[in-house]
This record gives structure tokens, C-alpha cells and sequence, in this order.
């Protein structure tokens, strides 16, 4: 009668009941949610025409 709202997670497929023991939701996850937050803030990023960093010898991203 109640029957609970089963979302999937955009990010991985995972259901995720539709609810506030889902704070993530639609994601199943934070971390799902992040990583969607990530890939449209990678498009964002990617501005064509931007100048790469590949003749700044000062910076290297091997050197952790
Ligand atoms: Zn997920």
C-alpha cells in the first residue's frame, strides 16, 4: 500500500529506495554523486582552445 519509490542510481544502476535513508538519491551513493559532479565539471573544464600546461617544465604531475 505504502510501497517504497526504487530509483536506479544514474551513475552505477544500483536501485536506491526514494527516501531520507537516501540522502544521495537519485546516486546511491556520495561517492556515486561525485563522480556525476565530476564528469560535468570535466566538460566545464574542458574549454576548447585552452592553453595546456605541457611547456611548463616548473610543473610535473609524475613528481608526487
Ligand atoms: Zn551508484
Amino acid at each position: 500500500m505504502n510501497q517504497p519509490t526504487i530509483v536506479s542510481c544514474p551513475q552505477c544502476g544500483t536501485q536506491v529506495t526514494w527516501g531520507e535513508q537516501s540522502p544521495h538519491r537519485p546516486f546511491c551513493s556520495k561517492k556515486c554523486q561525485m563522480i556525476d559532479f565530476g564528469e560535468w565539471a570535466d566538460e566545464e573544464n574542458s574549454i576548447p582552445g585552452a592553453p595546456d600546461m605541457s611547456d611548463s617544465d616548473g610543473w610535473s604531475e609524475e613528481q608526487y
